[in-house]
């Protein structure tokens, strides 16, 4: 993407007038968006994802209303207040769905910094199946009596639905939003992303197996508990987290194709 003198002109102020910290969320927020968009995984601009910020409790970060995920910036995210109100020195807005989920979801859940969102094809399908995601491959049983569903109730426009939300989420990292798509949480960015990496390719690869008419194998719960347990083992709430290792790797790949998100 071709940088814009006044896109760079506010990259530069606004650099200058935030803390580092939030800077830094800001870059890795936008790299996220531009990995969705690589994945795949977009909506042309009706998803969002969500970051709280550093030191500001009261804040988090989405995604300006009407613009493509491939050329969000660090400096375009929209600073928004948990009331809803957004920072005066933002010259866009949020998506007001955007704003009902990720406020219910980051109230509801202290412990969780990114909230991803998204509405691709094998997301939506499974969604809308009433045998959800099953525990069929290696990449499903991380998902193991370890996801959420949360009842469809219309465009999530109503604030109420923020409670609901929050209470269907529970402890869970990943929920889906039934007849709607996915949505995976993260205590990092990176952690919210790859999660959603593996959350989707369960759903392809489920909804691929079925279109083949076979059956699929049948798993014994020992094993399907088993399995469950060494992937969630890994990432307890005091281990590392999950995605950290890979962050670092996926904003080099940001960087060869378009280091613009940086701005
Ligand atoms: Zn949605």
């Amino acid at each position: 993407m071709t940088a814009n003198p006044a896109s760079v002109s506010r990259s530069m102020k606004l650099r200058d007038k935030v803390s580092p910290e939030e800077w830094q969320v800001r870059v890795d927020l936008a790299a996220c968006y531009r990995l969705v968009a690589y994945y795949d995984m977009t909506d042309l601009t009706f998803t969002h994802i969500s970051s709280r910020i550093p030191g500001q409790p009261d804040h988090f970060l989405l995604n300006p209303f009407g613009m493509m995920f491939e050329e969000i910036t660090a400096s375009s995210l929209v600073k928004t207040h948990m009331d809803g109100t957004i920072d005066k020195d933002s010259p866009y807005e949020y998506i007001p769905a955007g704003y009902t989920i990720h406020s219910g979801v980051l109230a509801a859940r202290p412990d969780v910094q990114c909230v991803l969102h998204t509405h691709t094809s094998a997301g939506m399908a499974v969604s809308s199946l009433e045998c959800g995601l099953l525990p069929m491959t290696q990449t499903s049983l991380r998902f193991h009596n370890n996801i959420a569903y949360h009842d469809y109730e219309g465009v999530a426009l109503d604030l109420d639905e923020r409670t609901r939300l929050g209470r269907d989420l529970g402890k869970h990292q990943s929920m889906i939003l039934k007849n709607h798509g996915l949505l995976t949480t993260g205590r990092s960015i990176a952690e919210a992303f790859v999660l959603m990496h593996r959350l989707e390719k369960a759903c392809k690869a489920q909804l691929e197996a079925l279109a083949t008419g076979q059956k699929p194998i049948a798993l014994s719960e020992e094993v399907k508990e088993h399995t469950a347990k060494q992937f969630n083992g890994m990432h307890l709430s005091n281990g590392p987290i999950y995605g950290d290792r890979e962050w670092p790797s996926l904003c080099r790949m940001m960087d060869r194709v378009d280091p613009s998100y940086k701005m």
